[in-house]
């Protein structure tokens, strides 16, 4: 395999790979990790869909069942063990913030090895009696809550990132848009807290499928100088190598004037019960 073409290569460390734990992914453990040996990454963080407990009796089979939760972190402690000399494995979950089982299920988290968090809203307010990302939106309202919900998760100090922060279907008014954004980008700011280039969220450059939303995104982040991180966002291992989708989204962070990292801070989740 040609190497300039290989992404590990090219962004070194991915944060942002799930398991079939989370009921929608492919590939096991060790095909995820010998992928990322093979594609040239020093770093691969594993950040399932996080357990969520959910007060009510809700379950959810998007993610890691709450009581799966110790299987999953002990097993890649195992994994991290016995790789170390071949790559840096870390412990992560993609987890939204819904501030009425957060803590709670912070907790949970915390009672086994875990090095990290990433800030993945899929719902406002959550999955049950809020809105899902996904819907095309043009409502402002939804838009403040949206990124009052990232503003208020970073405010935790416990996540690393905000991943794909321009998964809102928002599509009204830009410079709407762009207001809100700003409130995020100054709040991220304060607390040094990045935002991901999430390659598959960003879709095309140009063309029909110009992502404007994603252009308006990027652009402010660009202005604050916020750190972006490339994420893959791998459901199964052959998406660590999804070249055609990273180089797609370089040409947005190139154009915006992104400043792009490789190892944001990671905030050890422990740290909220210190304070
Ligand atoms: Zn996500
Ligand atoms: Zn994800």
């Amino acid at each position: 395999m040609d190497n300039k073409k290989m992404l590990g290569h090219m962004i070194g460390a991915n944060y942002h790979t799930h398991t079939p734990r989370s009921f929608h992914a492919s590939g096991t453990d060790r095909e995820y990790i010998e992928a990322a040996i093979r594609f040239g990454y020093h770093t691969i963080g594993f950040a399932d869909h996080s357990p969520y407990i959910f007060t009510n009796g809700y379950e959810s089979f998007d993610r890691i069942l709450v009581e799966a939760t110790q299987e999953y972190a002990e097993t890649f402690a195992a994994l991290k063990e016995e790789y170390k000399n071949d790559i840096r494995i870390l412990i992560g979950y993609e987890m939204e913030y819904y501030p009425e089982f957060f803590e709670e299920t912070l907790k949970h988290i915390c009672k086994f090895p875990v090095d990290y968090l990433i800030l993945g809203q899929h719902f406002i307010e959550n999955e049950y009696t809020g809105k899902c990302c996904y819907d095309y939106t043009e409502d402002e309202a939804v838009l403040k809550q949206f990124i009052d919900e990232l503003i208020a998760g970073i405010q935790t100090g416990v996540y690393t990132y905000v991943a794909h922060p321009n998964i809102l279907n928002y599509g009204g008014d830009m410079g709407i848009y762009e207001t809100h954004v700003r409130r995020l980008c100054a709040e991220a700011k304060k607390h040094n807290v990045s935002f991901e280039a999430d390659i598959r969220y960003i879709d095309d450059f140009e063309g029909e499928h110009r992502d404007i939303r994603s252009h308006h995104f990027y652009k402010v982040a660009a202005e604050f100088g916020i750190p972006v991180v490339f994420g893959c966002d791998a459901h199964n291992p052959a998406a660590l190598n999804d070249v055609a989708l990273y180089e797609n989204a370089l040409r947005l962070m190139d154009y915006v004037g992104a400043k792009v990292i490789n190892d944001p801070i990671l905030r050890d989740p422990h740290l909220y019960f210190q304070k």
